[in-house]
């Protein structure tokens, strides 16, 4: 039973902000087949609830599949999942996949193990998408997540970018999609508690993961509650780039640059 009030407020703001990325990003076609990627957290347990909201409305005519890759890692709760996606009536797939070992194996002990784990996954997810016909891949972050990229890769690896709501693999096979780009964080935390999801705790690795991540996240809540509107208005210059006022010489043939190429540019500034 759940134990938090239903919020239809709190269920149409998602609603809305779903519809909106969707729309905006054309996440969605006829004929789809989506693989809804479920890890047992809240994110993924929202985004498959949108998805299925989505469905009812019969605005679009697409078919989901749930996956869950099975790490394998210790004390992982093999019967949540499945119990769950049986009672509600959504096909799905677990698949198992012993990344645990490798990445145990792999990195030496105290070192963080993000970054190759999620590397394996994503070769899996992209497999298994594969061998299902799914043409798309949907993932479960949000525009918290998408900040908080943004911020670690400005302060940790030097580049301007973060997780785009809709991109390309590499092979060119899958499209992936990230429904939740528009809603918070905060919002999916209260629906996913009014949901009663069963929750995977994400600590089974013992991985020190998030560390960087939630220093992040901490310094923006802490801009935001002094200067309210801030992460706002980070997330709407998301969407509003000019790369020409940056200094990225592959965007911009500064060598060539003449006179009267730049005058159009110079009005927009
Ligand atoms: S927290 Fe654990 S499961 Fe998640 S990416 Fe890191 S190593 Fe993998």
């Amino acid at each position: 039973m759940a134990s938090v009030k239903k919020d239809n407020r709190l269920i149409k703001r998602l609603h809305k902000h779903v519809w909106e990325a969707v729309l905006k990003y054309n996440m969605i076609s006829d004929g789809d087949l989506i693989m809804v990627c479920l890890s047992g957290g809240k994110d993924s347990y929202t985004m498959l609830d949108m998805l299925r909201y989505i469905q009812l409305s019969g605005d679009m005519s697409f078919e989901i599949i749930a996956v869950n890759l099975d790490q394998k890692q210790p004390g992982f709760p093999e019967h949540i999942l499945p119990e769950y996606l049986q009672k509600i009536g959504v096909k799905y797939e677990i698949v198992e996949k012993d990344t645990y070992s490798i990445v145990k194996d792999k990195i030496p002990e105290g070192k963080t193990m993000c970054s190759l784990c999620s590397r394996l996954r994503r070769g899996n997810l992209y497999t298994t998408a594969e061998r299902l016909g799914a043409n798309k891949l949907a993932l479960g972050h949000h525009k918290n997540d998408i900040l908080e990229t943004l911020f670690l890769n400005l302060f940790y690896s030097g580049r301007l970018e973060t997780m785009p709501p809709k991109y390309l693999t590499d092979n060119k096979k899958h499209v992936v999609i990230r429904p939740l780009a528009h809603c918070e964080e905060s919002d999916i935390a209260k629906f996913s508690e009014m949901q009663d999801y069963p929750i995977i705790p994400c600590t089974l690795c013992g991985s020190q993961e998030g560390l960087q991540r939630q220093a992040v996240k901490e310094l923006l809540n802490s801009w935001n509650n002094k200067y309210p509107g801030r992460l706002e208005s980070m997330f709407t210059a998301m969407q509003n780039v000019r790369p020409t006022h940056l200094l990225d010489s592959e965007l911009n043939d500064f060598t060539n640059l003449e006179k009267d190429q730049i005058v159009p540019e110079l009005i927009k500034a």
